[in-house]
């Protein structure tokens, strides 16, 4: 079992008691709690179905992307990001990363090259924005890349700070 649903699954856990000899539920949770900020929540809205987080995500996203655009801009710049790593799956596929013909024959989705995920289009991002795509390029396609590499740090630092508190890493 992965990490992120040994956690997730944690998350929901009602046997949330200790045991000194054994990885519990509890030593997960405890673990998510202590990793980085933004990317516990990231989780806990994403595969947890949290949304009661969403507001504190938006606040720390808005905080660690911000430079010295307007406070409103940014916002609109990490919702949109937000947006996309909580609807990342790839539509035709549906995230599997195959398609399957009316034949039966699979082949790999060609809208996704078989990754399963979907990164829209700059026309796409600034429909969403309300501003033209010559506008988005000019203005918003490197602040939308800094959230979203901040989304993606934030949530794979997690990864290995739960293994590492958990025990797991080992040297
Ligand atoms: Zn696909």
């Amino acid at each position: 079992m992965s990490i992120q649903r040994s956690v997730v699954r944690a998350l929901h856990s009602t046997h949330l008691e200790h045991d000194p000899d054994q990885e519990t539920a509890i030593d997960r949770v405890m673990a998510l709690g202590h990793a980085d900020p933004l990317g516990s929540l990231l989780w806990r809205l994403k595969w947890s179905d949290d949304l009661s987080v969403q507001p504190a995500v938006l606040h720390l996203l808005v905080r660690r992307t911000r430079s010295h655009e307007s406070l409103s801009m940014i916002q609109r710049v990490c919702a949109l990001a937000l947006h996309e790593y909580l609807h990342d799956l790839c539509r035709p596929c549906g995230g599997r990363g195959i398609v399957i013909a009316a034949n039966g024959v699979k082949s790999r989705c060609s809208a996704c090259r078989g990754e399963g995920t979907e990164t829209p289009s700059p026309s796409r991002r600034a429909q969403r924005l309300r501003v033209s795509e010559t506008e988005y390029l000019r203005v918003y396609d490197s602040r939308v890349a800094r959230a979203r590499g901040c989304i993606e740090r934030a949530s794979k630092s997690v990864s290995a700070q739960v293994l590492d508190l958990l025990g797991k890493n080992k040297c």
